[in-house]
């Protein structure tokens, strides 16, 4: 048995086009759109790329986007006002900081400080407590747990009832993702069991699971064996493993290898994701959705 493909690659192009339909419409009925800022300290190239791809999908989607870059230097009381700012600001709808953050700032009172009505990567307490009790309180679901939910429920796969196994309790995936997924509702529903490094034996739970998201961050973790037949894999795992020249550039580029052994899970699973093009793309195109989403509470049309 081959595994059906869930691509990430291929439900961002639909999820962003359904996107921007709708800012269409809004800017059509309402005159806004959505705005995100990005705040960037300093010139770490990976949180540059980070940014920028953040800043020129909100651009294809139509969005009003600010990409605000700060010297490495600046003091962190600049840092809060430059917040008090962007929360202030009507246009505004999302305010993202890209961390890592300089050592001489704190970085919890940072993004304590967004307004958690325009926290739309989820991560303010105030959004976990909403996402803790679920419902209609739920605003702002984080992007990587709320890119996996997504997936799960346009991939067809039944979720009410479901044993669902999370490999890993970070508090951006692992948990939240748990938490959504036991929810009543749509995509949830489901019984589920959280295993870590503290769990006896890792290998009976999963094979218990009709959908397991494994967020470890260890190469192939996640044994073929220890799959159901039928499951459903999410493999949120990201690793580098080396680096190879590309065909396209010919520049060097890392490796990547996901926390599932793919090529046999594969034959064994109902439908998986691969690594690359699986959960990655997922978490920004959640980002504009949330940033959507914000703009619609304020116009009290969510
Ligand atoms: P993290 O903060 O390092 O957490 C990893 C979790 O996995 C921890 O709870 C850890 O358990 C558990 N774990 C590690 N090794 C284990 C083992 N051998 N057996 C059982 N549990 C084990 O990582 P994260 O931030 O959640 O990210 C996990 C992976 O997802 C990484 O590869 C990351 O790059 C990737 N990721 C991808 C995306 C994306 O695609 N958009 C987004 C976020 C993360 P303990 O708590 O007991 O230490």
């Amino acid at each position: 048995m081959t595994a059906k493909l869930i691509l990430g690659t291929e439900i961002r192009e639909e999820i962003l086009e359904e996107i921007t339909r709708e800012v269409a419409e809004i800017k059509a009925k309402h005159n806004q759109v959505p705005g995100l800022v990005t705040i960037l300290v300093g010139e770490n190239p990976a949180s540059i790329s980070y940014v920028t791809l953040k800043i020129k999908t909100a651009h294809r989607v139509g969005f009003k986007e600010i990409q605000d870059t700060q010297p490495l230097d600046i003091g962190e009381a600049d840092l809060l006002a430059l917040i008090d700012k962007y929360n202030k600001d009507d246009s505004i709808h999302g305010i993202l900081v890209q961390l890592p953050l300089p050592k001489h700032i704190d970085e919890k009172k940072v993004l304590n400080a967004i307004n958690p009505d325009k926290d739309v990567d989820g991560f303010h307490p105030v959004n976990v407590g909403r996402l803790m009790i679920g419902g209609g309180e739920v605003k702002f679901p984080p992007c990587t747990p709320a890119g996996i939910q997504e997936m799960i429920v346009r991939a067809g796969v039944e979720t009410k009832g479901a044993e669902v196994v999370v490999v890993g309790r970070s508090n951006i995936v692992g948990k939240p993702i748990a938490n959504m997924m036991l929810q009543k509702g749509r995509g949830a529903n489901s019984t589920v069991t959280i295993v870590h490094t503290g769990t006896k034996d890792l290998a009976t739970h999963c094979k218990r699971a009709d959908i397991l998201i494994v967020a470890a961050g260890v190469p192939d973790l996640v044994k073929p064996e220890w799959i159901k037949p039928g499951a459903c894999v999410i493999d949120v795992g990201v690793n580098r493993v080396g680096e190879k020249v590309s065909e396209k550039t010919g520049k060097k580029v890392a490796i990547l290898k996901g926390d599932v052994d793919f090529e046999a899970a594969k034959e064994i699973a109902g439908s998986i994701t691969p690594v690359p093009g699986g959960v990655g793309p997922m978490t920004i195109t959640m980002l504009m959705k949330n940033t959507l989403k914000s703009l619609k509470f304020r116009l009290g049309i969510a």
